[in-house]
């Protein structure tokens, strides 16, 4: 039998009457790379959100490693495992990568009323915060604040934040929005060495990382699940190519 992890039964969001996801049944594997994509309004973010329990489902149920989810508390998830990126709140914007980071890993620990007190205490999680800086390629920019970072590596350091957390899980939110050329290549790559030993679900815009990073993809279209498969099997599917030519 194959390793599912997450799995959802129906899931289904109505906003007053308008169903924005509808009876949607999707099994993501362990260990794969699983992309959502699907046409504009065709209810990606609105699935993100449900799985996250950052928005309450009207039906249907979330499975994570066989356990019912579906009345969980979004830290409750977390803490079992699946850790949504999240991008760097304007709060914490004004703190250094390094700082980001260390309050990532207090908040793993459970610690995170340190926060407030002396910097010997703060500091015994530097060198596990440098460690990841070091891995998604920004130590150099350890002491910037977050907020003066270029877009590419705000989000590697939005990686790294979410590395902290050292989740079974990741889900990511279009990882590579909004970035150049050069930047997309380098966070497909880190987005390659993350994936590692764990499981990664991402709505992602851009196809050709899609096609590049997945094992799987689920389309939809109109809130329902349209196609499931490779890249090659999706990309060749007439009602895959009709939904993004319509839309
Ligand atoms: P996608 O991420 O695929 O672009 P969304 O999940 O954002 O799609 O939206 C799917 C549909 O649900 C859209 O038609 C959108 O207008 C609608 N929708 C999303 N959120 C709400 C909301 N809070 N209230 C009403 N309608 C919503």
């Amino acid at each position: 039998m194959e390793d599912v992890i997450l799995r959802t039964e129906g899931l289904t969001k109505a906003f007053r009457g308008f169903v924005a996801v509808r009876e949607v049944s999707l099994a993501v594997r362990r260990g794969t790379i699983h992309a959502m994509i699907g046409p504009n309004g065709a209810g990606k973010t609105t699935c993100f959100n449900l799985l996250t329990k950052f928005l309450e489902p009207t039906g249907g149920r979330i499975l994570y490693n066989g356990r019912d989810i579906t009345r969980s508390s979004p830290a409750d998830i977390a803490r079992q495992g699946m850790v949504r990126s999240f991008q760097i709140s304007a709060v914490f914007g004004h703190m250094t990568a390094l700082e980001n980071v260390r309050i990532a890993l207090q908040r793993k620990r459970g610690d995170c009323f340190d926060f407030w007190r002396s910097e010997r205490v703060l500091k015994r999680y530097d060198g596990q915060a440098r460690e990841l800086l070091d891995a998604v390629g920004i130590l150099e920019f350890e002491s910037v604040p977050a907020v003066e970072l270029s877009y590419g590596r705000k989000r590697a350091l939005e990686l790294a934040t979410t590395l902290a957390l050292e989740p079974e899980m990741m889900l990511l939110d279009e990882p590579m929005a909004g970035m150049g050329h050069e930047d997309v290549g380098r966070i497909a790559e880190l987005v390659k060495r993350m994936a590692k030993g764990r499981t990664v679900l991402m709505v992602e815009h851009n196809l050709s990382v899609v096609a590049d990073l997945s094992d799987r993809i689920t389309v939809l279209a109109r809130g329902e699940i349209l196609a499931e498969g490779d890249y090659e099997a999706v990309s060749r599917n007439p009602r895959v190519i009709e939904a993004y030519m319509g839309s």
